[in-house]
């Protein structure tokens, strides 16, 4: 289940035992799914706050945040380990594991969001002009 925070989406929690052809090759991603910027952070201190890992959990092996605001895609992993690291990017690809659709979702969602938004603020303002100047001296 993804947790949409912020913009910022907990896409994958890849546990031990969670085989690495769980990605869902088949469908393949969103036909619009934005280019981000992704950043490995291999054994990183924050692995268990950015994983959400709780002390019940199974060994979680490494997962995946994607900011649709900033276009970006952090990827945690408790160790080194390609096979994970892989899995990973193709959550950043956009590829969801087979059966889910969680990264689709949100990424529908956050597009609704900001079309919603985008109209609102045209609606809100009416009239409202901007005057750029050439900069404050101080
Ligand atoms: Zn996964």
């Amino acid at each position: 289940m993804p947790l949409v925070r912020h913009g910022a989406l907990f896409a994958c929690a890849l546990v031990a035992g969670c085989a690495v052809t769980a990605i869902d090759h088949e469908s393949g991603p969103p036909e619009d799914w934005p280019a981000l910027a992704v950043t490995v952070h291999e054994r990183a201190p924050e692995f268990d706050t950015a994983c959400k890992v709780s002390s019940h959990a199974m060994p979680v092996l490494g997962c995946t945040v994607a900011n649709f605001e900033r276009r970006t895609c952090n990827i945690y992993l408790r160790f080194s380990a390609d096979a994970v690291l892989d899995h990973e990017r193709l959550h950043c690809l956009g590829y969801d594991h087979a059966g889910e659709a969680g990264l689709r979702t949100a990424w529908a969602r956050y597009k609704e969001r900001e079309q919603l938004r985008t109209a609102t603020r045209l609606t809100a303002l009416p009239g409202v002009q901007t005057i750029k100047g050439n900069g404050i001296d101080p």
